[in-house]
């Protein structure tokens, strides 16, 4: 949480045995600034209490940083991808090196729970070690079929695109802010990184970490402030730019890199649905939704705000899922006791509160949650369950980024997946069901970029061999996987023609050249190996 006033933070530690007032003034230090700079004062949603300013960087900052990382790219670039790798591998170490520390700093900036902080680090640790191990064969030179057998030998390699440019959100201020830094950084690029306001420190301690493991420390800027004034500048000068936030800005980030022609990545929102099956152990159903649900007290792109169970077990579901949910324990200590934390800031909280208000006034029912909980912390709000939710309410379609999830109930198999894929996003889902067989093919019906099967959210969001992102308007190209790398580069095709040219050789009639290239063609389609 942020405010832009000249407030001054107290001395007073933020919550006793969080991280002391001195990381907070080193942090403070790393962003470009070309001159004196305004700050803002960085507040921890768990008590209100300021944790330090972050300077608000400008525009000239911003041309700055990008002239900086430019610079300092050619060398990096040049290294053995080996060496950049290291670096990588030593970033993994450091995360646990650093495990509790960093636990407690994600949880005073962003409120989360530490179970939740804990999949943060994991997360961050199995994207640095799979583009560590994996970085140097995608990007390998490759033989290709030439155009003619034999005659065309011809090369596919991948250069860096330059300058990658970061803008992250608050909700995963650590995955957001570092991971798709990762890939970008092995395969030889410099980056500027805009992490949100309300999650600065915690990007800058992980750049502080890539430096630590052996990163030159020009090849990774960082900018703190406005997104909406840096973003501009920022896509002006750098050659790619990842965006992970709202569908709208999302939008807004793809018209200003249209002019100059860059590529972009962008990781936007959802309204992620959960289908129970019939055929359900109910119990691990529940246990499962109830993660999907509530994992960093929903404020989480992936997680579920829609659940559909099949109206045989709708009531016994329904109950049990509103129990479970009651019992959960809301916590701001920095500490494993809490299974839920809190809202990240009040216009957070006030959207969350203002969903719920809505449905009630329309006439849905509230099963469990639905207030704030000053008493544990300012910002905190129970977790949520709501039934009898009509497209007349806010939340039936929006995004509520909150922990609040409706519940429906459905017939038919094809009635549901017909209901699921109804919605201008499509980034997360889940099917829950015993038989494999039924749950993958409703699993493959569904129109979002990740489906978990007996899973609300992580298993496809922790499989980093493989591509995850947005269909519809939730997003456009991928993180993890091949496609996570290698957007940041620019493929390049080299061909080399021997013995015989690509045209009629010598003083041979075109058109008997043509006859003999019709002939060699048909033959190699019907060679499999040729083909
Ligand atoms: P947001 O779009 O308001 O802000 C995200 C980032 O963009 C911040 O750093 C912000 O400073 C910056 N920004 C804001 N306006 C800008 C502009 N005009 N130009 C450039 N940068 C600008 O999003 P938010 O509210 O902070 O994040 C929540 C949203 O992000 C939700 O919709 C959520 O679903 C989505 N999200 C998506 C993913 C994903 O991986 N798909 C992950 C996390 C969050």
């Amino acid at each position: 949480m942020t405010t832009t006033t000249q407030e001054k933070p107290k001395a007073s530690p933020v919550l006793a045995g969080g991280p002391a007032p001195d990381m907070f003034r080193r942090l403070a230090g790393m962003p470009v600034v070309t001159g004196k700079r305004e700050t803002m004062v960085v507040h921890s949603p768990l008590t209100l209490e300021p944790l330090g300013e972050i300077p608000k960087c400008t525009e000239a900052d911003v041309v700055e940083a990008v002239r900086r990382a430019r610079a300092a790219q050619p060398a990096w670039a040049a290294r053995p991808i080996r060496e950049r790798a290291r670096v990588l591998f030593e970033f993994h170490k450091l995360l646990f090196r650093n495990e509790a520390a960093l636990l407690d700093l994600i949880q005073v900036e962003s409120g989360k729970a530490r179970r939740h902080a804990f999949e943060e680090i994991m997360d961050t640790a199995g994207v640095a070690r799979h583009y560590a191990v994996r970085a140097e064969r995608y990007l390998k030179p490759r033989r290709r079929r030439g155009a003619i057998p034999l005659l065309t030998v011809t090369h596919e390699l991948h250069h860096p695109v330059g300058v990658v440019g970061a803008i992250s959100p608050w909700n995963f201020p650590l995955i957001l802010a570092i991971t798709d830094l990762l890939p970008a950084l092995v395969a030889g690029n410099a980056a500027v990184l805009k992490p949100d306001r309300r999650g600065s420190f915690t990007a800058l301690r992980a750049v502080e970490l890539l430096r630590e493991a052996g990163l030159p420390p020009e090849v990774l800027q960082v900018v703190t402030g406005e997104g909406a004034r840096l973003g501009p500048p920022l896509i002006a000068g750098v050659d790619f730019i990842m965006f992970t936030g709202s569908t709208a800005t999302g939008k807004t980030i793809a018209a200003e890199a249209a002019p100059r022609l860059i590529g972009y990545s962008l990781e936007l929102g959802g309204k992620n649905p959960l289908i129970v099956l019939d055929d359900v152990d109910l119990d691990q159903a529940v246990e499962g939704a109830l993660r999907g649900s509530f994992v960093g007290a929903g404020q989480v792109c992936v997680s579920i705000e829609r659940l559909y169970v099949q109206e045989r077990i709708f009531d016994a579901f329904a109950e049990r899922f509103a129990r479970a949910t009651r019992e959960l324990k809301l916590s701001a200590a920095l500490d494993w006791s809490g299974d839920m934390g809190s809202i990240t800031s009040e216009s957070q909280l006030h959207t969350i509160e203002l969903h719920v208000q809505d449905a009630v006034a329309k006439g849905a029912r509230v099963l469990a949650g639905g207030r704030r909980r000053p008493d544990i912390g300012p910002l905190f709000f129970e977790p949520t369950v709501l039934v009898h939710v009509t497209p007349a309410m806010t939340c039936y379609a929006h995004e509520t980024f909150g922990p609040v999830v409706s519940l429906y109930p459905y017939r038919t198999v094809d009635e549901v997946i017909e209901r699921a894929n109804d919605t201008p996003y499509g980034l997360n889902a889940a099917v829950w069901g015993s038989d494999v067989r039924r749950a993958f093919d409703v699993a493959r019906r569904i129109r979002a970029g990740s489906v978990n099967i007996n899973e609300g959210y992580g298993a496809t969001w922790a499989s980093t061999d493989s591509p995850i992102g947005g269909f519809k308007e939730s997003g456009m190209g991928r993180r993890h996987g091949a496609e996570g790398i290698l957007k940041y580069t620019e493929a390049q095709t080299i061909s080399r023609q021997r013995w015989l040219p690509l045209s009629a050789p010598g003083d041979m009639p075109y058109q008997r050249w043509a006859r003999i290239m019709s002939w060699l063609l048909n033959l190699q389609a019907r060679i499999p190996g040729l083909r």
